[in-house]
């Protein structure tokens, strides 16, 4: 066999389907007959379904070990902090995923109850880690993984199609590798953004939303799409691959602005004060946001069939104070190590007190972003320190107290010479 592509060959044409070889990627050519890729991927997946369960058991899917739920919330407790429900909720979800998929190929067994793909919904505000749970999972798992925002479809019109450019980052982060992208995770972040609602500003945002909405429905369920391998619109010279979302979980999210009233009324609660942001309040709206239901993201403006495609909801909380602190120092990547790495590299200690990192937490707080601001609050103390430390000679320790944080004063140095001077001094005085 070769492979002949493009225009090269001239006039020759996919034997199976009839397309010229200027309407496909390529074209394989046999004794005398020839086969596009297309009719390649289609062949494929009829094999893929009619396989006795014997072939059907790839050596892949032999392979792979599935993590049970409490293995994947352990993984998880690596990098996130508190939201114990959405870890939960999100460990048995992804379970149930991987192995609906074992299902498939280890057919026999209650072969006539096909499980249903459990596509993910994370309620929660800005900045709680919704996107960091969807990327952890595909980390911990070993898949390819693709954010995607929402609004950007959004923007495109309400044109179908366009939705299927989602898939193009999960391409590119399987490396192309189709068969790989289509057993990875796409997070769809700000999906409350094309919400319909009746007392919307925007009157193009509610049919375009939910024209969005509709198009989401068909790539959340499994469908084959054909994806434009370098992004943008969809043309018809242009050569597409074929990626079947049959597998690919669907994690989306978003902030869902005032859906704890909606909640509240449904739980008949009161809901008047909700204005104030008093201490109680806000714990009140914590508590309701986590008793979020289907139910109230259909009134938060989402179809039916959308929400029926999405069937694992769960919430995500405000963090507290101490959550922001753990965030800074104890995940396996926290920013504090981060920045402890680096200046290690210079052969320095850095070390925060603990009042500069309370500090951090609260000017944080005050950017109501929730742990994204963090990072550019640390950023933005640490650039003047990381610019001169290089020319700093023989700085072994570096101390950032709350007035580095607060003012941008100089943190305190101790050189390697003082440092050895107050060592001795620390021995002499124990003598
Ligand atoms: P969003 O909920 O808006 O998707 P992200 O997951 O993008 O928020 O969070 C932004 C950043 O804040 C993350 O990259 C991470 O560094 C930090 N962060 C947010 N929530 C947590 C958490 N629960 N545990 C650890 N880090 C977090």
């Amino acid at each position: 066999m070769n492979n002949s592509s493009g225009t090269s060959k001239g006039a020759i044409h996919c034997s199976f389907c009839g397309r010229g070889s200027s309407e496909v990627t390529n074209l394989i050519a046999g004794k005398d007959v020839y086969i596009c890729d297309i009719c390649i991927y289609t062949s494929a997946d009829i094999l893929k379904q009619n396989s006795t369960p014997v072939a059907a058991v790839t050596s892949k899917s032999k392979k792979t070990a599935l993590l049970k739920p409490s293995d994947i919330k352990s993984k998880l407790d690596e990098y996130v902090i508190g939201q114990e429900k959405a870890k939960r909720t999100l460990s048995v979800a992804v379970y149930n995923h991987y192995k609906r998929i074992k299902s498939q190929s280890i057919s026999g067994f209650l072969e006539e109850v096909e499980i249903e793909k459990s596509n993910i919904m994370l309620v929660g505000p800005t900045g709680t880690g919704k996107t960091l749970l969807a990327k952890t999972l595909a980390r911990i798992l070993d898949v390819p993984f693709a954010v995607a925002d929402a609004t950007t479809i959004t923007e495109s019109g309400y044109v179908g199609d366009d939705v299927e450019t989602i898939l193009v980052h999960l391409l590119q982060s399987a490396d192309y590798d189709v068969e790989k992208a289509e057993r990875g995770i796409v997070y769809i972040d700000e999906i409350d953004k094309i919400a319909r609602r009746s007392d919307s500003q925007s009157i193009t945002r509610d049919v375009s939303g939910e024209g969005v909405q509709q198009a989401l429905l068909k790539l959340l369920e499994g469908t084959v799409a054909g994806v434009p391998p370098r992004g943008g619109r969809k043309h018809p010279e242009q050569p597409l691959v074929y990626v079947n979302t049959k597998n690919i979980l669907f994690i989306c999210g978003g902030a869902f602005d005032g859906i704890e009233k909606i909640i509240a009324r449904r739980m008949n609660a009161k809901t008047i004060g909700f204005s104030y942001n008093s201490q109680q309040n806000v714990e009140e709206s914590d508590a309701l946001l986590s008793l979020v239901e289907s139910k109230d993201l259909l009134k938060f403006g989402f179809i039916p069939e959308l929400i029926g495609r999405l069937p694992v909801i769960a919430p995500l909380t405000p963090l507290s104070d101490e959550a922001m602190l753990d965030i800074l120092t104890k995940p396996k990547n926290a920013l504090v190590k981060q920045y402890q790495k680096l200046f290690k590299m210079e052969e320095c200690d850095l070390h925060f007190l603990p009042e500069a990192l309370m500090e951090i937490v609260e000017k944080a707080r005050n950017r109501k972003t929730g742990a994204r601001g963090l990072r550019s609050i640390i950023e933005e103390i640490m650039l003047p320190i990381m610019f001169d430390l290089p020319d700093k000679k023989n700085i072994k320790h570096c101390t950032i107290n709350k007035a580095v944080v607060q003012e941008g004063a100089v943190p305190s140095y101790e050189a390697v010479a003082e440092k050895q001077a107050s060592s001795n001094k620390v021995k002499k005085a124990l003598k």
